[in-house]
């Protein structure tokens, strides 16, 4: 079956991959230039584990392809994967779906025969709607429907989870677009007889998502209140969550404390479901507090990090040692980073301090998006290299690697000896830490 992507970021290259390596033929569009250039020649443009040699595999039978061209990418394919981003709007923080609309008024121009305008993106509830009229406006003539299919990829996962997906949620109207995913999905099925194939309509497929995502992140911004009751009362959130998780109404996922929730998704996605229910006059109570709450959270940790300087000489400039910058572990993505916030708001605090800032696979990213601090941070290229002469260790994001620095080493090379660890990370070794003469203060213990 002849497949085209169009946006091939964190959603898009995956899906295109894992479908070519089941036997499709894709085609993926970019109208970023760069970033075609680069695939075309097989060179891989986001770190996901597994992916480039995935990619590799498929480049070389010639299943994927790379194109800016639209007309030459969705030219003969059954199905046309939209999976450009949804930002949110920078004031209302609506989605914005200025991509998405500019990607279906260039496809409506292309398609010449029955296609299926698969949306993967996610999108406001109606957006199907507004898809359809606008490609039915274009070529009246042409046979085709628009369906939601959202994507329920982990990022740092992205590859397991398309062979392993929890479900496959379809929200289409009419039988023929079914007929045409089951198809597109038939080689995972006999992979993988069990994957639940969901058939919904369009506008539930579309709330699917945001409430998915919503309820996702109420559970971690639960979790991280129960860690500061826990750290105030004396408790031990592991054990709570243990207890709690064991209750399978309840389950273990998502019942890790941390610095809060980030990433591209669900900040952006929490934000746009309480825009949609304010406008159809509703105020969703939880999921405004959860953004609040997490927005609370992040500043939180800020002022963790800022605690242990208050006692240094005010003639020193204090040093600031940042461990992760991604927005969790297995990715270069910092979009919406907590740490990324974090590093932010302690660039901005009223005591000027300097940073040395380590990530195994997002320095490119962190360097590009904190340009403007250029002057006040120095990147290094390990954990132990950023320990080197700082006042404060601050653990942002959960590397396994961080969980291998040991505090005899750190205390030889740090300044002061203060880690402020907001992923625990180091928990296991506090009494050792402490014992050494560090401040060591982790989540929720
Ligand atoms: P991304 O920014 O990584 O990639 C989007 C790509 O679309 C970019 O490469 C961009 O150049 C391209 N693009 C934009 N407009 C285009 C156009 N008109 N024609 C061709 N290409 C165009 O975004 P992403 O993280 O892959 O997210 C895509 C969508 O999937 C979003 O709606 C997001 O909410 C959703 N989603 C993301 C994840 C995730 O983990 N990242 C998970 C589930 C769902």
């Amino acid at each position: 079956m002849k497949v085209a992507i169009i946006g091939t970021g964190y959603v898009g290259l995956p899906t295109g991959v894992g479908l070519a390596e089941l036997g499709h033929e894709v085609v993926c569009i970019d109208r970023e230039e760069s970033k075609i250039a680069k695939l075309q020649a097989g060179i891989i443009t986001l770190y996901e584990d597994g992916l480039e040699e995935l990619l590799k595999q498929n480049f070389e039978r010639g299943t994927i392809k790379f194109t800016t061209s639209m007309e030459e990418g969705i030219k003969d394919a059954a199905i046309v994967i939209i999976a450009v981003g949804t930002p949110p709007h920078p004031v209302t923080h609506e989605a914005d779906l200025h991509y998405l609309y500019s990607a279906a008024s260039e496809l409506a121009h292309c398609i010449k025969s029955y296609t299926v305008v698969a949306t993967k993106s996610t999108v406001p509830v109606g957006t199907g709607d507004s898809v359809e009229s606008l490609i039915q406006k274009t070529c009246p003539e042409v046979d085709f429907d628009v369906i939601s299919l959202p994507e329920f990829l982990r990022e740092g996962y992205a590859v397991h989870d398309f062979f392993h997906p929890d479900r496959i949620v379809i929200g289409a109207n009419r039988q023929k677009a079914k007929d045409v995913v089951a198809e597109l999905y038939q080689p995972l099925l006999d992979r993988s007889p069990d994957i639940h194939m969901l058939y919904v309509s369009r506008r539930s497929s579309e709330t699917i998502k945001y409430a998915a995502n919503s309820f996702l992140a109420t559970k971690i911004h639960f979790i991280n209140e129960m860690a500061n009751f826990c750290e105030q009362t004396g408790a031990n959130i592991y054990e709570v969550a243990s207890g709690m998780g064991l209750d399978r109404r309840i389950g273990s996922a998502f019942l890790n404390p941390g610095p809060g929730f980030g990433g591209s998704c669900f900040p952006k996605d929490t934000m746009a479901l309480d825009f949609m229910a304010r406008q159809n006059n509703l105020h969703l109570s939880l999921v405004r507090s959860t953004i609040e709450g997490n927005h609370k959270r992040i500043e939180s940790m800020a002022e963790r990090i800022l605690l242990p300087l208050e006692n240094l000489e005010n003639t020193e400039e204090p040093v600031v040692g940042v461990l992760g910058i991604a927005f969790k572990e297995g990715t270069d993505d910092c979009r919406v980073s907590p740490a990324m916030q974090i590093v932010e708001a302690l660039l901005k605090s009223k005591r000027k301090l300097t940073l040395r800032i380590y990530d195994p696979q997002a320095m490119g990213n962190a360097k590009f998006l904190l340009e403007e601090y250029e002057s006040r941070i120095t990147y290094c290229s390990s954990a132990m290299e950023v320990a080197q002469g700082v006042d404060v260790l601050a653990i942002l994001t959960e590397w396994p690697e961080f969980k291998d620095l040991e505090g005899e080493q750190l205390a030889k090379v740090m300044r002061h000896q203060a880690v402020v660890d907001c992923r625990n990370m180091l928990i296991a070794k506090r009494d050792n830490l402490r014992s050494l003469g560090f401040y060591y203060r982790g989540i929720g213990i």
